[in-house]
């Protein structure tokens, strides 16, 4: 097991990072915003393969939550991260405080015009342009080769690609399958906010997700008959509130009412406190 570089401050995360790029070697850099999971340890393993210096970041990040969201609540455990990067053979974790991040009167933004404007972004409106500052500024910090996000988070992974395409970022962003508990759940930091019954009730987020690839593949082509369907098996589940249901074109994703090629199906549900979020390509 490797002994792992624990870094708080911007300035120290810089020279580690000029250092391990005057050896030569790959920077991958996996940003989290901790209380790990099998979902961010398989980012990890996957970065192992385009990379020798793999930099994990754990910081939740308050400009990307919007007033009564659960930053104050969200879950932290930084010793058993720890134990979990030290075990992965990590090379370095970077988890600055927020001061250090947006202290001196902090003014500057990232902001995407299109994107934003769809699934998650219409319900949480400064989400995107929190995740693209803080990408941004972690970008500068940490001064990667490589990136790798989880398909999980799909609007955030196109984001993060539309931006390092617009602004030149000279970095490779890779994205990851979704990791899945063994009921098909898919894992998420945010799990721990359910009780046994709500866990029973989030399992609707999967299993219509699969429904839909299932009518799908029996020829349905009509998106408003198959969210529907979503829609009324999440609704007979305790607790379930949904966000949205969306099957939208996988890289504008701007909505099709039509099935009639690849589409992506996207789901958010609160589910008792906790917002959680799914989706996976429907193949006709
Ligand atoms: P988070 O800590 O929730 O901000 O997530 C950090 C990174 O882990 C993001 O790139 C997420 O997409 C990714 N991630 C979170 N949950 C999963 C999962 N179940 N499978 C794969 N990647 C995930």
């Amino acid at each position: 097991m490797n002994t792992i570089d624990t870094i708080t401050t911007v300035k120290d995360m810089q020279r580690r990072s000029d250092k391990i790029r005057c050896q030569g070697r790959t920077i991958v850099f996996v940003p989290t915003m901790g209380f790990l999971h099998e979902g961010h340890l398989s980012l990890i393993r996957e970065g192992k393969k385009y990379g020798d210096d793999i930099v994990v970041s754990i910081f939740v990040n308050p400009a990307q939550f919007g007033p009564g969201e659960d930053l104050e609540t969200y879950p932290r455990d930084f010793e058993k991260d720890l134990e979990l990067l030290e075990k992965e053979n990590v090379n370095a974790v970077f988890a600055p405080d927020v001061s250090e991040i947006y202290g001196g009167k902090f003014q500057t933004y990232v902001e995407l015009e299109k994107l934003p404007n769809h699934l998650c972004g219409l319900s949480r409106p400064v989400f995107f342009k929190g995740v693209a500052t803080v990408v941004t500024k972690l970008f500068n910090i940490v001064k990667p080769h490589v990136t790798i996000f989880g398909q999980k988070d799909y609007q955030q992974l196109a984001v993060i690609r539309q931006m390092v395409r617009d602004l030149n970022f000279d970095i490779k962003v890779i994205g990851a399958p979704t990791v899945r508990e063994s009921d098909g759940l898919a894992m998420s930091s945010r799990n721990t906010y359910l009780t046994q019954e709500q866990r029973m009730s989030a399992l609707s987020l999967n299993q219509s997700l699969k429904n839909a690839q299932t009518q799908v593949e029996n020829g349905l082509k009509d998106a408003a008959e198959i969210i529907n369907a979503a829609a009324k098996l999440i609704r007979s589940r305790p607790e379930t509130e949904i966000d949205y249901i969306t099957i939208c074109d996988p890289e504008t994703l701007d909505d099709m009412k039509t099935i009639d090629r690849p589409a992506l199906m996207a789901l958010a549900v609160k589910v008792g406190k906790a917002r959680l979020i799914d989706n996976l390509l429907l193949n006709p």
